[in-house]
């Protein structure tokens, strides 16, 4: 629930998490900006109808040499343990994901047998499978099907790979398989939507991924013990009307895959990193030695306890022990975000590796917490009297696995545990590098295409400061602030509120940034200077509403599903709809956002805010329903046109995927025993080299697995 997404929408440089921090000169250079990577001049290689579809954005490693080797080392462990799970978002994905990737990349192993058109249909379809992990929108949960491939191709590839005795890792071999996986990956009507929410369905019946056995309803699953449905590491299986959980672990379901990764990380245990520790002396003087950390020790400990054994309860001990753990290289891996599971319970599986940039003024911000609590516009009785400050941090990623990439968020906050995040808080996490990559790929052309002539300026002096701010006060003071009302006595209000929850919660931690953001604390941790201040705001809210503005024309259909831009949706929905400082004008035929009173509008976000945070603390299921039904579920016909026709005219992407560092072991042999002596990175790997190393890798268990194989 905690994510904070590089949407599509942020293509156009406009959307809340669009543009980077590539500022164009501002007036008053925030901490922040310094910390901006230079820009990756690499290309960017684009896919589907004018490019449009998905652009494949590479990611430096700025730094990363600058690690001392014994930290190098452990992110490579911690890297090929990330490799070795990304198998396991396919299968959560959908039943046939995995064999839909596996018959594709059989068939592309003889690539160079295939006419040039095939070839071209085949490696657009099978690009975007990789960087969704299936053949569903990763963002919108929606099925998409070939566009440049037909069936009669797809076949005669095949066969053509056959005959050539491609290796196909798929059930049956390269023909039977596909005659199975035909109607799943050619025919829109089968299996249509991965995840519905849609109020008034059965969230189960109507899904389409792989954590419920085809024919499961919600009745069924509540018929289960309550510990058994707040599960995060089961799926479902039907036996006869009745569901079964499934756990996952080294055994059980992705049994082959998670024994990798205990392998991995059992490798990187011995790397934890030193820190400093103070020893008083038997004469009373202290001194200063360096100890493994204790936290990130005890934390792979447990993780690696949890994926062989599937006890939840390790999985929350290693969470505790990872929040509190401050180190400089870090990395999640495990069952986290919730949006692919209609239920919002379960877990997708991802993983990543990152190391620590700069933080100071994301720290300054999370120690300031308790002053931002208490100035929340809601009741004082659903303000948190004791704040643990969050964890914030500010890293670079070397990988992103599973749910976490290609396709990657600018941000998270973990875990999603309520009981854990109130005694403990939570880590707040800044991808700068995947961020700034991001935006810079598309914001001048967002800019011109997004705002009124007018307002343009405004947003390339103040656009990238506010863009960031937007993200660190969602994800360091937002999804942390707030308490359950007493009467709910503990019961956690996500599961009171149902489907409706992931929408109130992002949307929460959106109006907590638009909220808070005019306060002078800003100017006081060095965020923006208070002559720039009132600038930065209006450029914040502006871009933000504009960004949604444009990402209705992203959603097809008449619905939006995706958490964050329902939230977004009601937030612009609400202050135009009630006059709140906030219109949308018609110049040339086209729709901007106009501000006209920003402080009007900042008490409509007070508005918003308080009415969510009621919802949240009661555990009030229909009120959430009411309100999202009224401002935060259904497209704008009228945007969706206009956006989706400026979006055309600018060739803008719908989606963006990364192609990240590639990290290279430096092997040395002694007597025979392979041994880590260092690690590289590299850049400018293609993203298909990229995907098929993820597949090679993630199954090696060699040091170096590019080496001559050992005789
Ligand atoms: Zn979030």
């Amino acid at each position: 629930m905690q994510r904070a997404w590089i949407m599509a929408a942020l293509a156009a440089g406009t959307t809340l998490f669009a543009q980077a921090p590539v500022p164009a000169p501002a007036p008053t250079p925030a901490p922040a900006s310094a910390q901006t990577p230079a820009q990756a001049p690499a290309a960017i290689e684009k896919l589907g109808a004018d490019g449009r579809d998905m652009w494949l954005v590479p990611v430096e490693a700025p730094g990363f040499d600058k690690l001392r080797p014994t930290q190098r080392k452990f992110a490579y462990y911690l890297y090929r343990a990330a490799l070795a799970g990304d198998e396991i978002a396919y299968l959560q994905n959908h039943p046939k994901a995995l064999d839909i990737k596996n018959l594709l990349e059989g068939v592309w192993s003889k690539k160079d047998a295939l006419d040039e058109a095939t070839r071209a249909g085949l490696g657009e379809y099978l690009k975007l499978v990789w960087a969704n992990h299936g053949n569903y929108s990763h963002t919108h949960a929606t099925k998409f099907v070939p566009a440049n491939l037909t069936y009669d191709q797809l076949k005669k590839a095949v066969q053509i790979a056959v005959k050539k005795h491609a290796k196909f890792a798929v059930k049956g071999g390269g023909m039977a398989a596909l005659a199975q996986l035909k109607p799943y990956i050619f025919d829109p009507k089968v299996d249509p939507i991965q995840v519905n929410q849609v109020p008034g369905v059965d969230p189960i019946a109507t899904s389409s991924n792989g954590l419920y056995d085809k024919g499961l309803t919600l009745k069924a699953i509540q018929a289960l013990p309550e510990a058994t449905q707040a599960q995060v590491n089961v799926r479902f299986a039907k036996k006869g009307k009745k569901a079964v959980a499934q756990v996952f672990k080294v055994g059980g379901v992705y049994g082959a895959q998670l024994d990798t990764v205990v392998y991995w990380l059992q490798k990187a245990l011995p790397y934890v990193e030193d820190e400093i520790a103070k020893v008083t002396m038997p004469d009373g003087t202290v001194k200063t030695r360096f100890e493994a950390n204790a936290n990130q020790k005890q934390a792979l400990e447990d993780l690696i306890a949890f994926f062989k054994t599937g006890d939840e309860a390790t999985f929350k001990k290693h969470s505790i022990a990872w929040l509190q753990t401050k180190s400089t290289v870090d990395y999640l891996n495990g069952f986290y975000e919730v949006y692919k599971d209609p239920r919002s319970v379960i877990g997708a599986y991802e993983a990543n590796v990152s190391y620590k940039s700069d933080s100071t003024v994301i720290d300054k911000l999370s120690q300031n917490a308790a002053y931002f609590e208490a100035k929340m516009p809601w009741d004082a009785k659903w303000k948190r009297d004791k704040i643990t400050p969050p964890v914030a941090s500010i890293v670079n990623v070397l990988m992103e696995t599973g749910d976490a990439g290609p396709i990657s968020p600018a941000a998270y906050n973990l875990p999603n545990y309520a009981d854990i995040r109130k005694d403990y808080g939570s880590k707040n996490v800044v991808l700068l590098n995947v961020e700034g990559a991001s935006s810079a790929a598309t914001r001048e052309a967002g800019i011109k295409a997004s705002y009124r002539a007018e307002d343009q300026d405004l947003i390339r002096k103040d656009g990238s400061l506010a863009r960031q701010w937007v993200v660190y006060m969602h994800e360091v003071i937002g999804h942390g602030s707030g308490q359950p009302d007493a009467s709910l006595a503990g019961a956690d209000p996500a599961t009171k509120i149902g489907p409706t929850y992931s929408a109130l919660e992002e949307c929460r931690a959106d109006c907590v940034a638009l909220y808070q953001f005019p306060d002078p604390k800003l100017e006081e941790i060095g965020a923006v200077s208070a002559a720039d201040h009132a600038d930065a705001y209006k450029a914040m809210l502006l871009q933000y509403l504009t960004g949604q503005l444009m990402a209705n024309g992203l959603v097809e259909g008449d619905t939006i599903h995706e958490a964050h831009l329902r939230g977004r949706q009601l937030v612009l929905n609400y202050l135009v709809d009630n006059q709140k400082g906030v219109q949308v004008d018609q110049v040339d035929g086209h729709a901007y956002v106009e501000i006209t009173d920003l402080a009007k509008a900042r008490e409509g976000v007070g508005e918003v805010l308080t009415k969510l945070q009621t919802i949240k603390a009661m555990g009030d299921q229909a009120g959430a329903e009411a309100f999202f039904g009224q401002y935060g579920t259904k497209v704008n016909k009228a945007w969706h046109d206009d956006a989706k026709a400026r979006r055309e005219a600018l060739q803008l992407p719908k989606e963006k995927a990364f192609v990240f560092p590639k990290l290279v072991p430096v092997v040395e042999d002694m007597n025979g025993r392979q041994i880590l002596k260092d690690v590289k990175v590299e850049t400018g790997e293609s993203f298909e080299d990229q995907m098929l190393r993820v597949e090679a890798w993630g199954k090696s268990r060699d040091l170096d697995p590019t080496a001559a194989p050992k005789k």
